[in-house]
């Protein structure tokens, strides 16, 4: 039992890992006789996050009940908060060639492997449209969540998820990966009581290096998590493996201490949700073992969907949700402070140089000299090392990357083949 004092959310972490052993399936039906679906990147990631406990107190994807009630109260159908719809979509074609109904186990493969199986409870539809403005406000198709939402296809299938066959996850962030539950032991074993997340898929400037440690201060914290947000990436965003090493290098370097800093990922597809992604960021985050979580300006928005700080007020509604935001306002350069300076305390707003990205683009690009005021050496060095090694030149996402890059996870071969005595 790993002690923390931290529940997951509903009280227990959920676990549904049961790796395959043919040898051993003894009167399990082979999996060689399941109908198969074979799933996309979104709903592979989310089938490990599912079965690790990430989700918790979700056991697989949701059924008419539970979105329903996420879409009209934010809640499950059980109460307990939850902001973001998880759910499986097939085609009806696909549903009818399958012959699938309840009661129905399914096999999810993904990369061609054997992933997890999926006991099937509800096939059913729902109302595109009505989801994309509950969830996201809006019903445009220029939102990305929305977008996302318009892209399932006709039915969603419910129900419980186990993962059969564990992935692999490739280096470099192999050292970067954890189930909440083996991330619960490190921050046990840290002697971490109180826990801050990051949440980030930017490479630090300095106005994010201020906003973890102000957090820090803020929340009277043992530890920064860096929780790096690992999924789809467009062209222009930065590629996940400078993400992570940079943050890695915040610690390495000594700008926080060993023992107040340590960075993990998240696989995850963002939604943009604004205020309800926030609510789901921080669920997630209470589920890996974290107290507190931080939000800045415009957490998880896209466009001007959302207020500034809508992410902020989102939690004075929700006071029992079991982890604590941290609000922050902005870091920037004041050349008068003469350094970061809090846009709290700082009087010199008139003066205040933003730590725009367009700028710290610039430095990347070399149009500018790093600084410790604006992008730190040691990081640019970092950025420029992942641009080699594994940005095709560059450290952001282009097509060169899109299509060549080593993924995140890999399956393992898993050799279903049948051994029973079944037609
Ligand atoms: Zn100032």
């Amino acid at each position: 039992m790993v002690d923390n004092s931290l529940s997951p959310h509903g009280g227990v972490l959920i676990e549904r890992v049961a790796p395959w052993d043919a040898a051993a399936a003894g009167g399990r039906r082979c999996l060689a006789h399941l109908p198969r679906i074979a799933v996309r990147d979104q709903i592979a990631r989310e089938c490990v996050n599912l079965a690790y406990g990430f989700f918790s107190p979700l056991e697989g994807f949701m059924g008419r009940a539970d979105l329903d009630s996420v879409a009209r109260q934010m809640t499950l159908d059980s109460g307990y908060v939850w902001s973001i719809p998880i759910v499986l979509d097939l085609a009806d074609a696909e549903v009818a060639q399958l012959g699938l109904k309840p009661g129905d186990t399914v096999l999810l493969t993904y990369q061609e492997q054997p992933l997890a199986t999926l006991e099937v409870t509800e096939i059913y539809s729902y109302d595109k449209e009505f989801l994309a403005r509950q969830v996201y406000g809006t019903t445009e198709e220029a939102h990305p969540g929305a977008l996302r939402t318009y892209g399932y296809q006709d039915k969603f299938v419910a129900g419980p998820v186990t993962l059969i066959n564990p992935p692999r996850i490739n280096p470099p962030f192999d050292r970067f990966w954890q189930t909440p539950r083996q991330l619960r032991q490190i921050l046990a074993d840290r002697g971490w009581n109180r826990v801050v997340a990051h949440q980030t898929r930017n490479v630090p400037h300095a106005g994010h290096e201020w906003l973890m440690k102000g957090a820090w201060l803020a929340a009277a914290a043992d530890g920064v998590l860096v929780s790096a947000v690992i999924g789809e990436k467009k062209p222009g965003d930065y590629i996940d493996e400078a993400i992570v090493l940079t943050h890695d290098l915040l610690r390495e370097a000594g700008f926080f201490r060993q023992e107040t800093h340590l960075t993990s990922t998240l696989m995850w597809d963002m939604r943009y949700a604004g205020p309800r992604e926030a609510v789901f960021h921080a669920l997630v985050r209470k589920n890996l073992g974290c107290t507190h979580h931080m939000f800045g300006r415009d957490h998880a928005g896209v466009g001007s969907y959302y207020d500034t700080y809508a992410a902020h007020r989102v939690f004075e509604d929700l006071p029992d949700l079991g982890i604590k935001s941290v609000l922050t306002l902005e870091w920037w350069y004041c050349p008068v402070c003469g350094g970061v300076a809090y846009e709290g305390l700082c009087g010199h707003r008139e003066q205040k140089q933003d730590l725009a990205g367009t700028l710290i683009r610039r430095i990347i690009q070399g149009g500018a000299e790093p600084a410790p005021t604006t992008l730190r050496a040691e990081v640019l060095e970092v950025v420029r090392e992942c641009a080699d090694k594994y940005g095709f030149g560059s450290p952001f996402v282009a097509d060169t990357y899109l299509e060549n890059r080593t993924p995140v996870m890999s399956m393992p071969a898993l050799d279903c083949a049948c051994t029973c005595s079944d037609p």
